[in-house]
């Protein structure tokens, strides 16, 4: 067996007890151990003079105890003033013994380590990690001292022992952990050997002390390359083993494509028309379309799905569309019955509404094969659901569902051989970098252009003290037969309070507003009753719609052309964007107020403005991501699924365009090397292995 792949228990100092607290972070074989590195790096290597220590840094200094003294006032301590040639600085210690009070007597040498801090008597060290030394020869570290990730219980200085043991058993068996990087891309990207990295981030040299605190040390990008590379692609990997499985082909006939955009009440752009050809060279395939549309709010995806179904419908097989909400489902349903209404389809809506024998009826006319096309929600893969011949799966505002959601969708129409093609659909425009780590797996088309006649929402940034103004607009915005929404954001991730918020603004705008009719819509109602409230805004029963975020998702009521939304502040600009596209939907001029609470600073002025100057959904992504970082802007549901060990997307960004070209590369003329990579950086992961 290779050394390398020995359990940690074999190395010196690791017992019982530290094999179960490095299992906790995933460590078991020495091969594992190496991979374990270090977050940061303290600098023991100089000895600095007392005078020239700064507040806020961490350094190594000597000094001999001028005098130490316990003092009783305030919280008991221990105070012990100590100095060298060049000026003195205090240690302060709130636990300590007698014997430390004893050991720490005027004339004693100590070297110390800690973090400095001004005090009221100057600078000062809580706690610091102190030793008594006869001389000052000897002290000092000859590299950067790596920190490693711990767990509790487990202390450094059983981890840099045990990494010290591994590293040397590494480089005795250097064969056992084989660089799997091809030569041309350590040479073309000037990156160091696998064991080079491995020892210049654990063992780190004097020199590259900058670059390692900078996290900008080609050893560590070279290990975050790699890793990136790996999620890259296992992705693509993923998407060759779906071209493998086979799929009906689906096509529609001349007459029934035209019969179907005859029905519609409009024209479709060219960008829609262009999305729509890459689907049909998709469908005619034996092998399943795995597409992803991304359009802006508003720019008609839900017509080009439609034309989908409508191939999948012409060639005999069933059309699963999938949203994530009920008010959305509805209102593909209606859609759908429209635009289909001339072709005798029979249209299944299913949610999880739906029960007793309505449902039973609903269940029989999608698994006998009588409904053409099945609408729904999440409800759509329960158990009791079984589709006769799903042959097209539509999935609407994709990133609201869980990678686990839409697999449990396609098993179901999945044979021996043979899977459903999948259209999934999102307004969240996700910027270029991003989209090759997330969805690379994923045929991407791009709807970029918005229908004709619509006037790009105008967008003002606006105070919350002249909210008195803003109530009196709505006034005058319903006398003009207009209507308005008005959002309350999230307050503390809660949902009660955001929808008690909504509650109290609803109240306060009814008493404000006596000749407008108000609405209130929020996360915590029934859906029955959230659909019948946003179908009697849609009717215009009311003029002002009262809501917490849960509009966000497609709601199209194309006589609101005013939004309010409070606090927005608090929302990444993509969701503000998405918020913003619920108006702007008909032809009349619309507005949308952000109403902030002073003070805001710079940069929330700034990123307001982003939203005040552009109305491209994908220009927006691209700034959040800038001003946020990729953390924020794929939110958190995304970021579980990439769990990185050493690259940081926030650090490392720049990395993903090499990351591109390195896997073509590797593809093309190294593909030996693919499965090793993932296996390496991914492991036992199953997180991806089923995408
Ligand atoms: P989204 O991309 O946000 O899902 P929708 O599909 O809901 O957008 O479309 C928004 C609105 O635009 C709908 O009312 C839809 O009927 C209308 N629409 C879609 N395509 C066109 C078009 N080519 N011309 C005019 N209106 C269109
Ligand atoms: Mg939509």
């Amino acid at each position: 067996m290779d050394v390398l792949l020995q359990p940690v228990s074999i190395l010196s100092g690791i017992g019982p007890q530290s094999v179960i607290r490095l299992e906790k972070l995933g460590i078991q074989s020495i091969k594992d151990l190496l991979f374990h590195l270090p977050h940061r790096y303290e600098d023991r290597t100089k000895i600095h003079p007392i005078a020239s220590l700064a507040p806020n840094t961490s350094v190594l200094f000597c000094g001999t105890v001028d005098f130490t003294e316990v003092l009783m006032t305030g919280r008991r301590s221990l105070i012990c003033r100590i100095s060298d040639h060049t000026g003195d600085i205090t240690l302060k210690f709130f636990h300590f013994t007698a014997k430390q009070k004893s050991e720490l007597s005027p004339g004693t040498l100590l070297s110390c380590f800690g973090d400095i801090r001004y005090g009221y008597q100057g600078r000062e060290i809580v706690h610091p990690e102190y030793k008594i030394i006869s001389s000052t020869d000897n002290i000092t570290e000859p590299c950067l001292t790596p920190i490693y990730p711990l767990t509790d219980g487990l202390r450094q200085g059983t981890v840099r022992k045990a990494m010290t043991q591994a590293l040397s058993l590494y480089l005795q068996n250097i064969d056992q952990l084989r660089d799997l990087l091809p030569q041309q891309i350590l040479e073309q990207y000037h990156y160091p050997s696998l064991s080079n990295a491995l020892q210049a981030l654990h063992q780190p040299e004097q020199q590259s002390t900058q670059q390692l605190q900078q996290g900008n040390l080609a050893a560590l990008k070279r290990l975050a390359f790699e890793e990136l590379l790996a999620h890259h692609l296992i992705l693509l990997k993923n998407k060759q083993a779906v071209k493998k499985w086979q799929a009906p082909t689906l096509s529609s006939t001349k007459k029934q494509s035209k019969q179907f955009l005859n029905s519609l009440p409009f024209k479709l752009t060219n960008a829609q028309n262009r999305v729509i050809d890459e689907i049909i060279i998709d469908c005619q395939s034996n092998h399943p379309m795995l597409r992803l549309v991304q359009g802006d709010v508003g720019s008609g995806k839900t017509v080009v799905a439609a034309y989908a179904a409508l191939l999948a419908l012409s060639s005999g097989y069933q059309v699963a569309i999938m949203a994530p909400t009920e008010l959305l489902a509805e209102q593909h349903n209606r859609n759908f019955k429209q635009w289909f209404k001339d072709s005798n389809t029979h249209i299944a809506y299913l949610t999880g509404q739906l029960k007793g024998k309505a449902r039973k009826v609903t269940l029989s006319t999608i698994e006998d094969g009588s409904a053409g096309i099945i609408i729904g929600t999440h409800a759509l893969f329960q158990e009791s659901v079984n589709f006769n011949q799903l042959g097209l799966i539509i999935i609407d505002e994709q990133h609201r569902f869980g990678v686990h959601q839409r697999l449990a969708l396609r098993e179901k129409g999945q044979t021996a051989n043979s899977r459903p093609h999948q259209l999934v659909m999102t307004a969240t425009p996700i910027p270029r970098t991003l989209a090759m780590l997330q969805y690379s797996d994923l045929d991407i088309s791009i709807i970029d252009e918005l229908p004709p006649g619509r006037k790009p929402v105008t967008t003002c940034v606006i105070p919350a003290e002249r909210r008195e103004q803003i109530i009196e607009k709505i006034n005058n915005w319903t006398a003009n037969n207009n209507q308005t929404y008005w959002v309350c954001t999230l307050i503390e991730e809660s949902e009660v309070l955001q929808c008690e918020a909504a509650e109290n603004t609803a109240e306060l705008l009814t008493q404000a507003l006596p000749n407008v009719r108000v609405a209130l819509v929020h996360g915590r109602m029934k859906a029955a009753e959230k659909d019948s409230i946003m179908q009697g805004f849609k009717n215009h029963d009311y003029d002002l719609l009262v809501a917490t975020t849960v509009i966000e998702v497609g709601v199209d009521v194309p006589n609101a052309s005013l939004m309010i939304i409070e606090n927005p502040e608090r929302l990444g600009l993509s969701q503000l964007h998405q918020l913003r596209g619920r108006v702007g939907r008909g032809d009349q001029e619309s507005y949308c107020l952000l109403m902030y609470q002073t003070p805001l600073s710079n940069m929330g002025k700034h990123r307001l403005s982003i939203l005040r100057e552009s109305n491209d959904g994908f220009v927006i992504a691209e700034k959040d991501l800038e001003l946020r970082g990729p953390g924020d802007v794929m939110g958190t549901r995304q970021t579980g699924l990439m769990q990185l060990k050493i690259a940081n997307l926030e650090r490392d960004i720049q990395l993903i365009d090499q990351v591109q070209d390195a896997a073509t590369l590797i593809c093309e003329q190294y593909s030996n090397a693919i499965q090793p990579i993932i296996d390496r950086w991914l492991g036992q992961t199953t997180l991806y292995s089923e995408v």
